[in-house]
């Protein structure tokens, strides 16, 4: 019998982590990619910007990328797309808002001619071996997609981030209709989002935070700032409805704030009346119980607005003793401690403060268990792959899929890079693939590794110190030095006498290596490194990092 083709799906990003979510579907000599994002740096990636997936299997399979697609505009998403465009050239696919943040954020990596096309739902698109159809969900941002992919081997669908959301804010509802059809025709393979597997029950509609935002609205003397994302566009509106209502100008604050909203309101994803939103700068022509400002730094992110405005470090909003500030949205998991700073700050100058666990002011954007369940009955697919999650999230919706009786053999919970292969009525996981992730530091990518990682977190902790020798290249002799100079280490002028020490040491070593006769530079410079070291460590149990430094004359 001849070899049956197999479909592989590889996700090279997104599974064991939340963030930089991509994966590849790829049958004979077609490759479509779901998604390219990126992820924000752990703490000890020291001065890390972001972190993106590691694409080399893509870079050596080229010419068989016929398309990126697209679910939706979130940075978990599409954030990696200008770092891999630099590396691949190909046409990207999909909903109108999604391309727009998208092209944003293409302008300002200055890259240009980049095909994008805009899709609209159910529309059938073919690329290479592969039909490709968007399916509407319901999410946090507008606009969102789940993806079926059609190849011969049979349908797999990506749900994308959804939460089965009855009452939208823009009335565009998930198309559960369309997931059913498929489900009744037959599914291959189900791709879910597990984000908010471990809460029971439905997520609440992003309607019902209106209700709050109306009572807010309706109740506050002073200024209002609300804190929430800026690609929650649904959210943004009730906060310029609830605005309205109350005879308040809008002032938006934050540069993400400013972009997303102009793209969402350019693109009739927003609405509000003409002079409801006005400039910053003509703040002051209003009284403080007509005005509401909409804010990034939901996170407590350290340069964001509203850590700025909290700090008393903002350029144009001060903050006034009857504000009222609002943070519409829940620490993402690692972001505790930086919320809870922002919120201590405001408390103790005696600003109020209205977060998560005191009011319904903000609700999930992600599925609960029992609407995973209602995807899962719709698609009804013979195998099942958890993703977008944790290790323990994918492990809770693998048991969830057992329950309504997927069998235990057609559940695959994958690692990034592994490859599992499907044929009509089989799945096997096969070889892996290069993954992992690649950091991007300022405008370099890739070019902090390990080492340079290392030393960050070594300086970080314990500081520089440089040893500056001036050594005679024919006599192989100190002609000045050595002068120690240190960084973050000890303030100098109070630990002047252990200075005076260290150079001593450093002289020290100098002659032995004298009378040893070393001429090698790199020799002397390693017996000044182990000499300080001891020393420095033997004083004062500190290891910071030594730069020995010979000039030559
Ligand atoms: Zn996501
Ligand atoms: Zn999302």
């Amino acid at each position: 019998m001849a070899k049956q083709n197999k479909l592989k799906i590889i996700p090279l990003g997104g599974l064991g982590e939340i963030g930089k979510n991509i994966t590849v579907h790829e049958y004979k000599d077609s490759i479509v990619i779901v998604d390219c994002g990126m992820t924000f740096p752990e703490d000890e990636m020291l001065g890390v910007d972001i972190v993106i997936p590691d694409i080399s299997y893509l870079i050596r399979n080229k010419e068989k990328i016929k398309g990126l697609v697209l679910t939706h505009g979130h940075e978990d998403h599409i954030g990696a797309i200008p770092y891999v465009l630099k590396k691949i050239d190909m046409p990207i696919y999909g909903t109108k808002l999604t391309l727009g943040l998208l092209n944003n954020k293409l302008k300002e990596h200055n890259l240009q001619n980049v095909q994008m096309h805009d899709v609209t739902y159910g529309e059938k698109l073919k690329l290479g071996h592969f039909d490709v159809e968007f399916i509407r969900v319901t999410h946090s941002i507008p606009d969102s997609a789940a993806i079926a992919l059609t190849s011969p081997v049979g349908t797999v669908i990506q749900t994308g981030d959804f939460k089965v959301d009855f009452t939208p804010i823009s009335g565009d509802k998930m198309d559960l209709n369309r997931l059913a059809e498929l489900g009744n025709k037959g599914v291959l393979a189900l791709l879910s989002d597990s984000t908010n597997v471990t809460r029971p029950g439905f997520t609440m509609s992003e309607s019902t935070v209106g209700d709050t935002f109306r009572n807010l609205f309706h109740m506050a003397e002073g200024r209002i700032i609300v804190a929430t994302f800026a690609s929650n566009v649904h959210r943004v509106q009730q906060i310029i409805d609830a605005a309205e209502l109350n005879e308040r100008k809008v002032v938006l604050s934050g540069r993400s704030m400013v972009n997303v909203i102009t793209v969402a309101a350019d693109l009739g994803y927003l609405k509000f009346k003409e002079g409801t939103i006005i400039d910053i700068n003509d703040m002051n022509k209003y009284r403080k119980d007509q005005l509401a400002i909409i804010t990034t730094g939901s996170q407590g992110e350290p340069m964001s607005a509203l850590t700025r405005i909290a700090s008393n470090e903002h350029r144009k909003i001060e903050l006034m003793h009857d504000d009222l500030v609002i943070i519409s949205a829940s620490p993402i998991p690692g972001n505790e401690k930086t919320v809870s700073r922002v919120v201590n700050n405001l408390l103790e100058q005696g600003i109020k403060v209205i977060y998560e666990s005191l009011a319904e002011i903000h609700v999930s954007g992600h599925a609960c268990q029992e609407e995973l369940k209602l995807m899962h009955s719709l698609v009804k697919p013979k195998f099942f792959i958890p993703v977008h999650g944790e290790a323990r999230h994918l492990k809770m919706h693998a048991d969830i899929s057992a329950d309504l009786g997927t069998p235990r053999e057609n559940i695959f919970i994958m690692e990034n890079g592994q490859v599992l292969e499907m044929t009509k009525n089989t799945a096997a996981l096969g070889a892996s693939v290069p993954s992992g992730h690649i950091l991007v530091d300022g405008l370099g990518v890739g070019d902090v590794g390990n080492i340079v990682l290392r030393d960050r977190k070594h300086l970080s902790e314990d500081g520089l110190i440089v040893v500056v020798v001036t050594m005679d290249k024919d006599k192989g002799k100190v002609a000045s030095g050595p002068d120690i100079v240190s960084r973050g280490f000890v303030y100098v002028r109070e630990s002047e006498d252990l200075m005076d020490e260290a150079r001593k040491v450093v002289k020290q070593t100098l002659e032995s290596c004298e009378e040893k006769k070393i001429r090698d530079w790199s020799a002397i410079k390693s017996n000044i490194r182990d000499d300080l070291r001891t020393f420095l460590y033997t004083t004062i149990k500190r290891n910071p990092m030594i730069l020995p430094i010979i000039m030559e004359v």
